[in-house]
């Protein structure tokens, strides 16, 4: 069957594959997916085709005589917790997270907040290529109505969350970078009302995103770096275009790669419950196990993708879980990537340590790690990964997501890509000396296993 939805929904560069068809049949999809009942909460991020995107994925959905519930822009966690709590009883996010500004994006959230799970989207597929659409006839088609609180809700239902007290006292200097999406409507507040001095930037939400490119790496933050150095700020603050993820900088202007913060928020975690499970995919450093382990921590680990991480966390009970690229789920909060709670999070973590950030992520085991990939047609692609499982025979191999194989303070992670004929070869070890050699090693190896098939 043909698919609509990958890993992050539906992507595509606007008015060509992302176009006013496409979302008014999602639109019609999704309300006939709900019979025509109950209401979608429909948000955005801030990109230049927005309107025109929501406007006909609306159209869509009133034709089958559901309602929209229109909650204007807003961080995709927003969104989550405003179907969480009740707003409607279905979302659609309408965003390309990180991407380009040609690029848009619609994604589905199930009643309970969530995204939706992969069956519930096998079924919108199939009722979008059938056309199976349930139109209702003139006097049942549904109804739209605005409701601007989901900002504020979702800053509410954070700050319900969190020490206030605390971190009031550590009267922390922030500087908050919403790289121009969807944030600048609520962490400027939500970090405000928690006691910081907040100095923000790119905090006016703009399409066409004219701070830097709204993926959160050291290179499009060049200048954000900067001036965290020169304003000696407590904690840099960066989210990515529709706010579910989050970067720190450190009070020396040091960026933070994602796996350091995720580690240091699962141990501070585990540390405060005196232990529990986290989550994370099999990609993330060997630091985060090693960060929470000696607080009685324990670590489950699952294929690549936030909503498997989201849904292995509910079925486990964990108390943390996220990915290595800024993306973490509080359950306290929601099963979600919550840019927003992560930076709330972490000005506690700041304030009830009484610690720099600096000093925090020192205080992390070290790993290096090395990606790098490899050619292999798709069709050799599952007799190459049992080749390489049978080579490794006797060894700790995890199969979870492509082939994982561990050794003392080291692994190599062999994953076939999705979309390209390639694998994607990741190598962790102590020092990047070991990393690039057991790099170098293994992509031989798995060369020598394709020209052998
Ligand atoms: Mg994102």
């Amino acid at each position: 069957m043909q698919r609509l939805f990958g890993t992050n929904g539906i992507r595509g560069v606007v008015n060509e594959d992302m176009n006013i068809e496409l979302a008014s049949g999602i639109g019609r999809a999704v309300g006939s997916f709900l019979g025509g009942r109950g209401s979608v909460v429909v948000g955005t991020d801030p990109r230049t085709s927005n309107e025109m995107l929501k406007s006909a994925l609306i159209a869509g959905i009133l034709s089958t005589g559901s309602d929209a519930i229109d909650v204007g822009i807003a961080p995709s966690p927003a969104i989550q917790y405003a179907v969480k709590t009740g707003f409607g009883n279905f979302g659609v996010i309408i965003t390309a997270s990180h991407n380009p500004p040609q690029f848009n994006g619609i994604k589905c959230i199930d009643a309970d907040g969530t995204e939706l799970g992969r069956e519930k989207e096998e079924e919108i597929e199939r009722i979008y290529f059938g056309k199976r659409f349930a139109v209702k006839p003139w006097n049942l088609i549904g109804k739209l109505v605005e409701n601007p609180r989901a900002n504020q809700n979702y800053i509410e239902g954070i700050i319900a969350r969190c020490d206030v007290e605390a971190i009031r006292k550590a009267k922390l200097k922030v500087l908050l970078d919403c790289s121009n999406g969807a944030s600048g409507f609520t962490s400027p507040y939500l970090l405000e009302t928690l006691g910081c001095r907040v100095i923000s930037l790119n905090a006016h939400p703009q399409g066409t995103f004219p701070g830097h490119e709204s993926e959160p790496t050291p290179d499009n933050l060049r200048d954000t770096i900067r001036i965290a150095s020169a304003l000696g700020a407590d904690l840099t603050v960066v989210h990515d275009g529709d706010a579910d993820r989050t970067i720190f900088i450190d009070e020396k202007g040091q960026y933070i790669f994602g796996d350091k913060s995720l580690a240091l928020m699962a141990r501070e975690t585990v540390k405060a419950r005196n232990g529990g499970l986290v989550v994370t995919p099999v990609a993330t450093s060997l630091c985060f196990e090693d960060a929470v382990k000696p607080f009685g921590g324990k670590v489950l680990y699952t294929r690549v993708g936030a909503p498997i991480v989201a849904r292995a966390m509910i079925e486990h009970g964990a108390v943390f879980g996220g990915e290595e690229n800024g993306g973490m789920i509080f359950p306290e909060f929601q099963y979600c990537r919550d840019g927003g709670m992560a930076a709330a999070k972490m000005v506690e973590v700041l304030a009830k340590t009484g610690m720099k950030l600096s000093e925090l992520i020192d205080s992390l085991p070290k790993y290096a790690q090395v990606k790098t990939k490899v050619e292999c047609p798709d069709a050799k692609k599952e007799a190459a990964l049992k080749k390489l499982v049978e080579h490794y025979r006797g060894e700790r191999v995890d199969t979870t997501d492509g082939v994982k194989i561990m050794f003392e303070k080291a692994w190599v992670l062999v994953r076939p890509s999705g979309t390209e004929p390639i694998y994607r070869v990741y190598a962790e070890a102590e020092t990047m000396e070991k990393a690039r050699k057991l790099s170098e090693e293994n992509k031989k190896l798995i060369e020598e296993i394709i020209r052998s098939i």
